[in-house]
Parts: C-alpha cells; sequence; structure tokens
C-alpha cells in the first residue's frame, strides 16, 4: 500500500462525514426501504439475487433492538408482496447482543419465525472476535427450531477449522468470508497468503460436507478456486452461490452470471451507513487520492472510485 494510501486510511475518521458519504455512496443503497427495493428489484432484472442489510450495529437499548428486528420483519413482508428474490442479513450486535444474549436470540428468533411465514431466510452475519462465541451459540441454538437461518464463518480466524468441523457436521448453510474486521495475531491469521489457503481449505470442507455455500469474496483467484473445487466435487449449481457486495467488481459480478452461477449482492441501506462506509473505504486504498482531490478542492464528484 502506498504511503499516501496507508496515511488517508489512517485519517479516514478524521474526514468529514459529507465527504465519507460522497465516496461510499456506490456501496449503499440510500437511505430509505423503497431505495434499497428499487436496487434488489434491477439487480433480480440482471439474474442476480440479493440480501438486504438494515444498517446499524452496536445497539444499547432493547428499545432499538425491537425497532430493528420489526424494521427487519418489514423488509420480509414487503420483499414478498413484491415477489423479489431476496432474502436479509442481520448483525446481532443491532438485536441487542451486548445488551442481553437471551433477549438477542429471541429479536432474531422473531425474524426467523417471519421469513419461514414467508418462505425465506436469514444470514446472520459475523462481527469483530468479541461476537464471534456468543453469535455461534444463538445460530446453533436457533438452527434446532429453524432451517431457515445460516450464519457466516471468517477465514481469517484461526479458530474457523473448528468451527466449520461443528458447522460441516451439521449440514448448515454457511457465507464464507475472508473477514473485515482488525484482529490481533493471536486470533488470526495477518498472512493474506495464509487467509487465501484458510479460505480453499473450509471451503472444501463445507463443500465436501453437503453444506450450502454462500461464497463471498471478490477475489478473483478464491473464485477460480472455488470453481475448481466445484468441479472436482461434481457439485450442481443449487448447492452454492456466490456473494459480493453491492459497488464492488461489477465486472468479475457479471461474468459469475452469465457463466449461469447463482450470484448474491450484498445490499446494506439505512440511516445508520456511517461505520459500514469506513469499513469499505478502508478496504479499498485506491480511494485514498480521490478522497485528498476532493478534501483540497474542497468540492467534487470523484470520476471513479
Ligand atoms: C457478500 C459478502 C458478505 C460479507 N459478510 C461479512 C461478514 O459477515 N463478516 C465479515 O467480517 N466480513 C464480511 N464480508 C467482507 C469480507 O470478509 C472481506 O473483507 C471482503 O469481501 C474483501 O475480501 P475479498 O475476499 O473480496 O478479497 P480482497 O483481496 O480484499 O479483495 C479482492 C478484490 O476486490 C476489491 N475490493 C474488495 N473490497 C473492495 C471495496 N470495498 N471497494 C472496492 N474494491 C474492493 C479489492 O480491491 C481486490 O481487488 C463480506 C463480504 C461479502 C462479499
Amino acid at each position: 500500500m502506498a504511503l499516501l494510501e496507508k496515511l488517508v486510511v489512517r485519517l479516514l475518521p478524521a474526514v468529514p462525514k459529507s465527504v465519507v458519504r460522497r465516496f461510499s455512496r456506490p456501496y449503499i443503497a440510500g437511505e430509505r426501504i423503497e431505495d434499497a427495493l428499487s436496487v434488489v428489484r434491477s439487480l433480480n432484472g440482471a439474474g442476480a439475487l440479493a440480501t438486504l442489510d438494515i444498517l446499524g450495529e452496536d445497539v444499547t437499548s432493547r428499545e432499538l433492538a425491537t425497532a430493528s428486528a420489526e424494521a427487519y420483519r418489514e423488509v420480509l413482508k414487503r420483499i414478498a408482496a413484491e415477489r423479489l428474490d431476496s432474502n436479509v442479513s442481520v448483525k446481532l450486535s443491532q438485536m441487542g447482543l451486548k445488551v442481553d444474549r437471551a433477549f438477542c436470540r429471541d429479536r432474531v428468533a422473531s425474524i426467523c419465525e417471519t421469513a419461514r411465514d414467508t418462505g425465506n431466510f436469514v444470514r446472520i452475519d459475523m462481527e469483530d472476535s468479541s461476537c464471534t462465541e456468543a453469535t455461534l451459540a444463538i445460530y446453533h441454538d436457533l438452527r434446532a427450531s429453524f432451517a431457515n437461518v445460516g450464519c457466516v464463518i471468517q477465514a481469517y480466524l484461526r479458530r474457523s477449522a473448528d468451527d466449520v468441523a461443528r458447522l460441516a457436521a451439521a449440514k448448515a448453510n454457511v457465507r464464507l468470508c475472508k473477514g473485515i474486521y482488525v484482529e490481533p495475531r493471536a486470533i488470526a491469521f495477518k498472512d493474506r497468503e495464509i487467509v487465501r489457503r484458510s479460505y480453499v481449505t473450509l471451503l472444501e470442507t463445507l463443500l465436501g460436507s453437503g453444506c450450502y455455500v454462500g461464497i463471498a469474496t471478490h477475489d478473483e483467484r478464491l473464485a477460480f478456486e472455488a470453481l475448481n473445487l466445484v468441479r472436482k466435487l461434481g457439485l450442481s449449481r443449487d448447492r452454492y452461490e456466490f456473494q459480493m457486495l453491492l459497488g464492488v467488481d461489477t465486472q468479475l459480478r457479471d461474468i459469475l452470471v452469465r457463466e449461469g452461477h447463482r450470484l448474491r449482492v450484498y445490499i446494506p441501506y439505512g440511516s445508520h451507513w456511517y461505520p459500514y462506509s469506513l469499513r469499505r473505504l478502508k478496504e479499498n486504498p485506491a480511494i485514498a487520492g480521490h478522497i485528498v482531490r476532493s478534501l483540497v478542492a474542497g468540492s467534487g464528484e470523484p470520476s471513479t472510485i
């Protein structure tokens, strides 16, 4: 990473929110449910599936957690009413994980119920390592009552091989990603090549044991490895799907759709866009130059990001 890029990434929290908002626009559908549903409609029209994320995390009150769960139930009803092909992705810290674990579990159960009644599915996102143990415990608990719930495994975590062994035995529906939070070396691999190897090993275990896997990556090498595994294992196209974030590498997305693979786009929306945007921008340091130019110029839309 170039020095300037590193510096901008470090200084991002000090960048005015209006600038962050401008540069994060491609990654977020908008603030309203209508904005999100319109993006789903257009992706469905282009042959892609969707998963909707109502932005928000680290909720500290029961009232807010209950309101967030209610908002998810409303989205599920709108998806059904408009016959869209989208499920939902939920963060447990938004459902009160840090307030009370049992309370959080019940909020997510209420979303799973509405999803079951509308023939839909709930993916539990994975957050930073302070949430891993509790998130997987709640997932396994909910899975005993609901068939329509899935979880996420982060390939950078050293513990993931053990977690995947348990999920493989349970034939879980798993999204596999590299992991986005900054974690200490004691618990997470830091070497990009090791993270890739971990990803491929975990993917082989999950696919080989009959799990349905959401292959969440924009790393073309991993997409290549995944396609090799699918071929080697002789899997049909209903045993896996690729997953990508809104606004990232639409060219690879279109290639995979054209080749006939299921491809789901993760669509965040809502008013709490700031922490999500910072994570996305930190992942895309090439944007640094645009941000600097924009700050120096005082305004102006980015040409490309
Ligand atoms: C559908 C989906 C759901 C996810 N859910 C979770 C989750 O629950 N928990 C979690 O910790 N992480 C989650 N992630 C994030 C994931 O862990 C990675 O941080 C992210 O996907 C980048 O890893 P990569 O495999 O794409 O490889 P990378 O090597 O990071 O990226 C590959 C290529 O994509 C480009 N790219 C990646 N991100 C961006 C970006 N923001 N803007 C522009 N280009 C970019 C890179 O420049 C690079 O060229 C999810 C990712 C996806 C796709």
